[in-house]
């Protein structure tokens, strides 16, 4: 059975990047019925936060990405923490020290700092001199009197290794290139390199799919799963996805973490749809798709070789085809937050207000790109004492022709007991034929003075949401300014 994890280190937000990795190994676990699991990798305790691992957890789900076993749900192979589980890669750290696949190493930090600079001012490797792989009982000894801790070298064998990399293909290295690596540290905690290895053979992952800036760390993994006697898994190294300026993205970007695009009110559908297609393609071209068709057609092998720029426009466009596929309810209901922060509504709008408001929804849905845009869009509805930014609507409200037809929409507002489409239309009518102006002269007038705007919905579709007072102050408003 397909075991696959998404395996975060909570030292920032989730960027679009990782959500990228978590996507594809949710999707080839739901295509092949398999389990999809959360490990929040948190061994570097300066540097891992809780408030990440909330904030990471919250965004997957978000995402509707969800795991089948994890810190917070179980599971039969947990703790899903790394931290819980530092006596397991104790206790296989001692069985490769009683093989002799590891060994005692007594430098220090500073010392191999040094070292490591004076390899390199002579234009040697700076890889790890060796020198404590044998030591005699004697030297060990000296740095034990010194009380020197050590740390854990595992003993890097000669030979080339071949990682058969389902989207790379064959990658061959050669272990010359490896150093004696540290599997534990001197203070007692495993290096990032050793547990994953442990955790992914001990959870009995079946498929480590993970970006390709992990490359270089697969062989080190391939020695340690053979040296504990594990099963190897198979390996897909993802191409990145590069920021749009062609830099790597950043976790630290606060544009590239999906927290930035939650915030903004992007659909999660259209965002996941969007991180699909980055470097994976349906095997034709559509671009729309459900998310049961992603887990339909996902292949690992469709997964491209070559990194992919972030395009934030083409995400917009994908959110607005989505935006405007969804219905008016559940856009009304993701808008309220907004409409409140913006001060337009109160946050416990009732039945009728909520009507109200779907269908003023109804109205700039197709203008908006991501739900926060219904603080702009919608303004007009909500307060009469708008600012007229553009210039050219101002200028309308000058002309004479424009106060003639305000001056009439006035009256018969005054005549009319309320206003609905058919009030309007009559009294458009009326004034068409009393100043015998027709079309833009006509309407213009009456769309800034009601909405600041020369463009945007049908008047017929802003009228009815709006009140006969507020329409009538407008009108006053317009005819003052002009
Ligand atoms: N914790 C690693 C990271 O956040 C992932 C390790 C892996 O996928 O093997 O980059």
């Amino acid at each position: 059975m397909v075991r696959v994890r998404f395996a975060p280190s909570p030292t920032g937000y989730l960027h679009v990047g990782s959500a990228r990795t978590a996507l594809f190994n949710w999707l080839f676990a739901r295509a092949n019925k398999g389990s999809f699991i959360l490990r929040i990798e948190d061994t570097d305790v300066e540097r891992s936060k809780e408030d990440y691992v909330a904030k990471i957890t919250d965004d997957l789900r978000w995402l509707g990405l969800d795991w089948d076993e994890g810190p917070d749900k179980g599971g039969d192979l947990g703790p899903y923490r790394q931290s819980e589980r530092e006596d397991t890669y104790r206790r296989f750290a001692d069985k490769l020290l009683k093989e002799g696949k590891v060994y005692h190493c007594y430098c220090t930090d500073e010392e191999l700092k040094a070292r490591r600079a004076e390899a390199l001012k002579i234009g040697r490797s700076p890889q790890y001199d060796k020198r404590c792989r044998d030591l005699s009982k004697e030297e060990i000894l000296k740095f034990k009197e010194r009380g020197i801790k050590p740390a854990l070298r595992f003993r890097v064998p000669e030979k080339k290794l071949v990682v058969n990399d389902i989207v790379r293909g064959a990658v061959v290295f050669d272990t010359l290139s490896i150093e004696d690596f540290v599997i534990m540290k001197s203070a007692g905690t495993p290096t990032f390199h050793f547990a994953v290895v442990c955790d992914d053979a001990l959870m009995k992952i079946t498929h480590i799919i993970r970006g390709e800036d992990h490359l270089p760390n697969t062989p080190k993994h391939i020695l340690l799963f053979e040296a504990l006697g594990f099963d190897m898994p198979r390996f897909a190294h993802m191409s990145l996805t590069m920021a749009p300026t062609g830099d790597r993205l950043s976790k630290r970007t606060g544009s590239t973490s999906i927290g930035y695009y939650r915030e903004e009110g992007y659909l999660p559908e259209a965002l996941v749809n969007y991180l699909v297609l980055l470097g994976w393609s349906p095997g034709d071209d559509r671009e729309i798709l459900s998310r049961g068709e992603m887990i339909k057609d996902f292949k690992l092998e469709r997964l491209s070789r070559s990194s992919e720029a972030f395009d934030p426009q083409k995400l917009d466009w994908m959110s607005g085809v989505y935006i405007r596929k969804t219905d008016v309810e559940r856009l009304a209901r993701l808008s309220i937050p907004y409409l409140v922060k913006a001060g337009f509504i109160n946050k416990d709008i009732d039945g009728d207000e909520f009507e109200k408001l779907k269908g003023i929804i109804a109205v700039v849905r197709d203008r908006l790109t991501k739900i926060k845009d219904v603080t702009s869009e919608t303004e007009v509805f909500f307060n009469n004492e708008f600012i007229i930014k553009d210039k050219d609507a101002k200028a309308v409200l000058s002309e004479d022709n424009s106060k003639a037809v305000l001056s009439l929409f006035l009256k018969k507002l005054g005549e009319a007991d309320n206003i609905d489409e058919e009030i309007f239309k009559g009294a458009i009518k009326d004034i068409g034929k009393e100043t015998k102006l027709k079309g833009a002269s006509l309407y213009h007038p009456i769309r800034v003075a009601l909405t600041g705007q020369l463009n945007g919905p049908e008047l017929k579709l802003i009228i009815p949401l709006l009140d006969k007072e507020s329409c009538v102050d407008r009108v006053k408003r317009a005819l003052n300014i002009g």
